[in-house]
């Protein structure tokens, strides 16, 4: 029977290749073709149309590296061809190389007005010209020598092709074949038919009565159609499959809601600006598909890319409302951008959503429920909070499926994060965002579903993706056979709103995933492009210093509030979060691009912070504003004042080694410049373990097994080598409150100079680390021995701190050997231990390992930089400083040196300020001090409880206010949660671990 089965295949394939699939055109017609070439950056269509064209033939190499070329199609379609036997299409082959939909050239066509009429990609590469056999046209064409990045060449080779100008300026495509067809629909059917039949037949046990059924339809379908006549026979072709195709699904069957989909990276192997024209061709795309398949809905999750459109497509916006009203172009997700989500700071990753959902709320009236990340590299466990608190209950991805070692346990269940807030969350288990529904796809879903007997169903997001291109009427046709078919899932196409609440009824009792969804792939992202992530830390720095002061100048002195430059701005940081550039996987010319803007938005902002202090303070008199949360030196939390340092500092010399003694800390330096000792004169306690030296800059071979940028591989830790040796070690000030040692290393190319600071006073040793980096494929960490023997380790996320396992004893704690942190790492034994603070880094690893004497000690180590090749050859190459504290005590000392470091103390004149809201309690922290978006003048305060305990505060106002009410991120009015009491100058609060309050203070 195999042996039978497997011949109709042989025959079946055969037919279909060289009969079907060539007949699904009847006819075809010359057009004429001319082009102009754009001469650098694309143009409108209205500055396309006025320039002048000349004539090319089908072979024509055309467009350098990023360039834009713009044909005008013009032709008749034949009087002769019969109108009703099928459609006339223009077919435009631009050059396309393979089947790659979004990696390599695409184009846009647009009519004589410029409507946008439909995009043209491989496997999607035809315009519907609705016209009557003799009617004439014209339409332009855009093409985009966009070009293969990913696989031109070697794959992950360092590649030229990252910028503009370091690609080749030489034509890289021949055009292909342009002109009219006449497509027979019946073939077409006919060829959807056999795809369903076939690819189901595949999937089925070899022993199947419905395997063998189908394949005999199939063999029958092939008698029934005359090779020389497949135009006159295909509908006996169909009438063979006919049966086959209407037997119904199994009441048990799995039941798909296919959402249609096209995940388009906002920018990735390609600059932001191809970005904007992958959506206009996408979404172009989705309307013409809509406008001849009524069922079709697309779920697009962007608001960033609705933006886009809005501003440089706007007819095919008004189109795309159009649709939105009708609930079948459904904005879903609700972030600004897919961002990374371990990196984006407390407030930032509140804002995405504040930005993404008033954005869908001001355009449409949409208020989306889901977090619609398909992609990012795993998922921060304070997400559950914020996403609740951004009025979503759900949340999707299918990354997960990318773990290299542990698979998740489910594809439903209930997601806890760190607060204990719980979303309904579900991995597709086709395990892509790209699917084109076939029936392999369909099969491996109902196979890979984890939580089978108590759920039976999920979602499958269909359409091409990454580079855009969006469903095609290939995979409508696939949805469609597949409805209600005997063997296959059944399809339905629906907005995944539908999906998440018939899931979340079925399935009553659900399992829980608490914590973080880590991802056990892709952890260089953490270090990779350096430069930009210590540009998101700035910007985010900056957003938080802006809108606290000119919150506070407007309260105080009724100055106007810069509300439109503060979104802009925040705008931009949150587009630089995308989920390949914050995490440093795209070409050079984003990186390019997103240093200048993070450029701007402190060239923007530091005069809107230094207006709004000198507005602020009485005065000429010399002192420093504190932006932080914690009073600084005297300085008073976002107030302004004197700074004061308690005590001075000794520093003595003996043999090679340096002893600094601050009366809080006592640090010892040996003649390699290395950390011997760090005394934590409170407690006595000795943060270096016996035999170990600490502040070791290690360098490691980053060769990672694939994707460069993205990945550290962890045999990375064999090739380690310790910076020991010093070119010098010097005691560069040293008098009064402060002394500062400098230590200057090399490796291969590159220089490093490191200054080790201490402040009369401080619990703390400040290291800056500048390094001059000429390095490619070499990892740069920064170790630190702590001498506590403990089995985990805390980091800080958004809004709190998670806890990991520093053990390896699952394959679980094993994997996850690169970690992110935000402003600082812990590590502890009964609360005290040391916290590492950074001012830009994410990266970290910490481990354990014997001690001389019993025991164990735990390293806590900073990835500094990472160097890969690909895909910027370039990347984080030149000059780099770097900030770290070591703090020794618990994780309130770490919480509040991360402040510290990242919001350090401005220099100003203008004399003492007081702080417009003030908290006793430092386990309840402020975040954020703005007014409200709604332009009320109502002040906004954004605080969360960050050690992780239950506790109690009071809020005191530095104004009158005559109303406090507990809202959500979007400052809409929620129930109280936290508030006990409130009047005119206080509000009393009761936290629970890491909860996050919102207060909108109404001025009196
Ligand atoms: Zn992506």
């Amino acid at each position: 029977m195999h042996q039978q089965q497997h011949a109709v295949k042989e025959r079946l394939d055969r037919f279909v290749r060289e009969r079907l699939e060539p007949a699904r055109e009847r006819a075809s017609a010359p057009v004429r073709v001319e082009a102009w070439a754009a001469p650098g950056e694309p143009v409108s269509f209205a500055e396309a149309v006025a320039q002048e064209y000349a004539p090319v033939e089908e072979g024509h190499a055309w467009g350098r590296a990023w360039g834009t070329v713009w044909f005008r199609v013009s032709g008749t379609v034949p009087a002769e061809w019969s109108a009703g036997a099928g459609e006339v299409e223009l077919a435009v082959d631009p050059g396309f190389v393979g089947d790659g939909a979004g990696f390599q050239v695409e184009a846009l066509v647009f009519d004589g007005s410029g409507r946008a009429l439909k995009a043209i990609e491989p496997k999607n590469d035809y315009v519907r010209l609705h016209l009557a056999p003799g009617a004439s046209f014209e339409v332009y064409v855009e093409a985009a020598a966009n070009p293969d990045v990913f696989t031109s060449g070697e794959r992950y080779a360092p590649t030229p092709l990252g910028r503009w100008e370091t690609a080749p300026d030489t034509p890289i495509y021949r055009l292909g074949r342009i002109a009219v067809v006449h497509r027979d629909a019946a073939v077409w059917e006919l060829v959807q038919d056999v795809a369903t039949a076939r690819g189901l037949a595949l999937e089925l046990p070899e022993g199947s009565p419905r395997r063998a059924e189908l394949f005999a339809a199939l063999d029958a379908m092939v008698d029934a159609v005359h090779p020389h006549d497949v135009h006159g026979t295909a509908g006996a072709g169909r009438e063979a499959l006919r049966e086959v195709l209407a037997a119904p699904a199994a009441r048990s069957a799995h039941k798909v809601f296919a959402v249609g989909h096209a995940h388009i990276d906002s920018a990735w192997l390609w600059p932001v600006r191809e970005t904007v024209r992958k959506c206009a061709r996408t979404f172009a795309n989705v309307l013409e598909l809509m406008d001849e398949d009524p069922e079709l809905v697309f779920a697009c999750s962007s608001a960033q890319q609705f933006a886009w459109i809005k501003e440089h497509y706007p007819e095919l916006y008004a189109r795309i409302g159009e649709r939105v009203a009708e609930g079948r172009f459904v904005p879903v997700g609700g972030m600004w951008v897919e961002s990374d989500t371990n990196m984006p700071g407390s407030e930032a990753m509140a804002r995405q959503f504040v930005e993404g959902k008033r954005f869908f709320l001001e355009e449409f009236g949409i208020d989306t429920r889901e977090v619609w990340l398909p992609d990012s590299f795993g998922y921060t466990g304070a997400l559950p909070q914020i996403a609740r608190a951004a009025g979503a209950g759900y949340f999707l991805t299918q990354k997960l499926s990318w773990n290299e070692v542990n698979r998740y346990p489910h594809h439903s269940f209930d997601w806890e994060g760190i607060d204990g807030t719980r979303i309904f969350a579900h991995f597709p288990p086709v395990d892509t965002y790209n699917s084109k529904l076939s029936p392999q796809e369909l099969a491996h879903t109902e196979r890979n579903f984890a939580d089978k007997g108590r759920e039976n169903m999920s979602l499958v997001p269909f359409g091409f993706g990454d580079g855009g291109g969006g469903p095609t009427r290939e995979m409508m046709a696939a949805a469609r056979r597949a409805a209600d078919l005997e063997g296959s899932p059944t399809v339905r196409i629906a907005p995944p709103i539908e999906f998440f609440e018939a899931a979340e009824a079925e399935l009553a009792s659900r399992p829980v995933w608490s914590g973080e969804l880590y991802l056990e792939n892709h952890r260089g992202t953490y270090a990779s492009q350096a430069r930009t992530k210590r540009g998101n830390r700035r910007s985010e720095a900056l957003l938080h210093e802006a809108e606290l002061w000119a919150a506070t100048a407007a309260v105080r002195t009724g100055a106007a509030y810069p509300h439109e430059l503060l979104r802009s701005a925040w705008r931009t940081v949150l587009l630089n979060q995308f989920h390949d550039i914050l995490p440093g996987s795209s070409i050079g010319w984003v990186y390019d691009q997103a240093a200048k803007e993070y450029a701007q938005i402190e060239a923007d902002l530091e005069p809107v912070i230094a207006d709004a202090v000198a507005a602020l303070g009485g005065g000429g008199a010399d002192g420093f504003a504190n932006s932080g949360p914690y009073e600084v030196d005297g300085v008073p939390a976002f107030g302004a004042g004197p700074r004061v340092l308690d005590g001075s500092v000794a520093v003595s010399r003996e043999g090679g080694s340096i002893t600094v003694d601050n009366g809080a800390i006592v640090l010892v330096l040996d003649s390699d410049g290395l950390i011997t000792s760090l005394v934590d004169k409170a407690t006595g306690r000795e943060t270096v373990p016996p035999g170990e030296r600490g502040g070791l800059l290690q360098v490691f071979t980053d060769t990672p097994r694939h994707y460069d940028a993205w990945d550290v591989d962890i045999e990375y830790r064999r090739s380690g080598r310790d910076l020991v040796a010093a070119d010098d070690v010097a005691v560069v000030e040293d008098g009064g409150d402060r002394a500062v040692v400098r230590v200057a290393r090399r490796f291969g190319a590159s220089a490093i100079t490191q200054t080790f600071t201490v402040e009369a006073g401080r619990r703390a040793v400040d290291v800056e680390t500048a390094v001059d980096w000429h390095e490619r494929q070499h990892m740069l960490k920064f170790a630190f021995p702590v001498d506590v023997h403990t089995s985990s380790a805390r980091s800080e996320i958004q809004f709190g701190h998670i806890e990991r396992a520093t053990h390896t004893n699952t394959s679980w704690d094993e994997a996850r050997f690169e970690t992110c942190a935000h402003r600082w790492v812990h590590v502890a034994e009964s609360g005290w231990g040391l916290g590492v603070a950074n001012d830009a880094t994410y990266g970290h690893d910490v481990t354990r390992h014997p001690r001389a004497g019993g025991g164990t000690f735990s390293v806590v180590r900073q990835t500094l930089l990472k160097s890969p090749l690909f895909p910027d050859p370039e990347a984080d190459q030149g000059a780099h400083v770097f900030r770290t504290a070591l703090v020794p005590g618990g994780v309130a000392e770490a919480v509040r040196a991360g402040y510290r470091l990242n919001l350090p103390l401005r220099a100003t004149t203008a004399g003492a300020v007081a702080p417009l809201v003030r908290v006793e309690n430092p386990a309840v922290v402020v975040e954020t001090v703005k007014l409200a978006e709604d332009g009320s003048g109502d002040v906004v305060v954004r605080l969360y409880e960050a050690h992780g305990t239950r506790t109690e505060a009071v809020l005191d106002l530095g104004f009158a206010a005559a109303s406090a009410v507990e809202t959500d991120l979007l400052e809409r009015e929620v129930e109280r949660a936290a508030v006990q009491g409130a009047d005119s100058g206080s509000v009393s609060l009761a936290l629970r671990p890491f909860q996050i309050v919102t207060l909108r203070l109404t001025r009196a």
